[in-house]
């Protein structure tokens, strides 16, 4: 196994373990990385009776596919909704890392077609405008329903999939699961906001630049976010 390969397994395992810690899935929703360089990508295997909670699952439990979602390395299956993260990859060479999930406050704005604003300064900087959403509430289960996601996605960061979930797309798998986080705090604040009824006040485009130039990078939020992880037992 190659070194990158073996971190990234790491890396997936623990956003599996991070993403559990924060409520954002459940034994469903998967993240994955592309091993830099290949055709092959590291994914959280199939749920079943074995593969229950992330929060159990370790870097040697995780699998390994090609882009036609084939298994070839591991034991477990693949995620039936393989496709999201194989048809993303081949979509977006810019793309390292996808993380799906089905939290609740962003599927939910989704189903609603309520906005989710840039209203909060932090996750502001990650999710500036309203994803895209792709109108099919069913699993992703062909390459030919993943390129369709993947062509909504277009050169975005997060699509909301409707009456199902999200995706967030980044470089990496921090990135990408902590960019989850975030668009789950915005969701938040747009169904709280709906039920005011109240108009919010958006964090314009130029104070989102300022912002960007202000906040660090993810590496803060991931360390205390694996703490989180850390603290409910999970890492
Ligand atoms: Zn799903």
């Amino acid at each position: 196994m190659s070194a990158p390969e073996e971190e990234l397994r790491e890396v997936v395992a623990l956003a599996g373990q991070v993403l559990t810690a924060l409520g954002l899935v459940d034994y469903l929703g998967h993240a994955s990385a592309r091993i830099p360089g290949t055709d092959r990508v590291v994914v959280k295997p199939k749920h079943s009776p074995a593969v229950r909670s992330m929060a159990a699952l370790g870097a040697a439990d995780m699998v390994v596919v090609d882009l036609d979602g084939s298994l070839v390395d591991g034991t477990a299956r693949p995620p039936a909704e393989v496709f999201i993260h194989t048809e993303i990859y081949r979509a977006r060479p810019d793309v390292s890392a996808v993380v799906h999930t089905h939290q609740r406050s962003a599927t939910l704005a989704g189903v609603l077609g309520l906005p989710i604003q840039p209203v909060l300064h932090v996750p502001a900087t990650f999710v500036p405008a309203d994803p895209p959403t792709w109108p099919h509430p069913v699993l992703v289960d062909t390459a030919e329903l993943g390129r369709d996601l993947a062509a909504t996605l277009g050169g975005e960061r997060y699509c909301h999939l409707q009456g199902h979930g999200i995706v967030s797309v980044a470089a990496d798998v921090r990135e990408a699961t902590v960019g989850a986080a975030m668009l789950e705090q915005l969701a938040e604040a747009a169904l709280a906001g709906a039920r005011t009824g109240a108009k919010p006040r958006v964090i314009t485009p130029a104070e989102i630049e300022t912002l960007r130039g202000q906040v660090a990078g993810v590496e803060g939020r991931w360390a205390y976010f694996c703490d989180l992880a850390r603290a409910g037992g999970a890492v």
